[in-house]
């Protein structure tokens, strides 16, 4: 049985996607909402950045524990986004669809299903976030107009990613 999530708590949930800062931040806002709307957790994953094809907006490993997002796309998203809100969303959606991948939900079809319904749920029908997890081109249509065919050799990865079980001495 997963908790009722009330009207309140849609428009709260948005306002909170607005301010988070970092990576981190908005993985675990992902990880939070995963849990309460399908009760499912995990932790120890790690996250890269790595230049790829445009058609490819990232990409889990199978059997690691290796999130990469598409650094070329995510700096056409910064460019582009006329909010943190909006830059923050595509974040989140595609954090959320290689997070769903990691419990082993192999489907294409299943895993968008899985994160459009948890939008749905959390942030509301007619979010922008939303309408992302529907289609990002949707919201970023200049995007689908980049071409960038190659896989670049750097990755850069990012520090303290996916920590929260870990105490830090601030
Ligand atoms: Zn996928």
């Amino acid at each position: 049985m997963t908790k009722i999530i009330t009207a309140e708590d849609k428009i709260d949930n948005n306002s909170r996607l607005l301010d988070l800062k970092d990576f981190n931040e908005v993985f675990e806002f992902v990880k939070s909402s995963v849990n309460s709307v399908y009760e499912m957790k995990r932790a120890g994953l790690s996250l890269m950045l790595h230049g790829m094809p445009t058609r490819v907006g990232a990409y889990h490993v199978l059997g690691s524990n290796v999130i990469a997002i598409n650094s070329i796309l995510l700096d056409l998203v910064r460019k582009h986004s006329t909010s943190n809100y909006e830059y923050n969303s595509y974040l989140f959606t595609v954090l959320l669809h290689e997070y769903l991948h990691s419990f082993g939900i192999l489907d294409e079809n299943t895993v968008r299903n899985m994160s459009l319904r948890l939008c749905k749920k959390f942030f509301g029908e007619n979010q922008v976030i939303t309408v992302m997890a529907e289609d990002p081109l949707k919201i970023f249509p200049q995007i689908g107009l980049v071409r960038f065919d190659k896989f670049e050799n750097k990755f850069e990865l990012i520090k303290n990613f996916d920590n929260s079980n870990q105490t830090y001495i601030r």
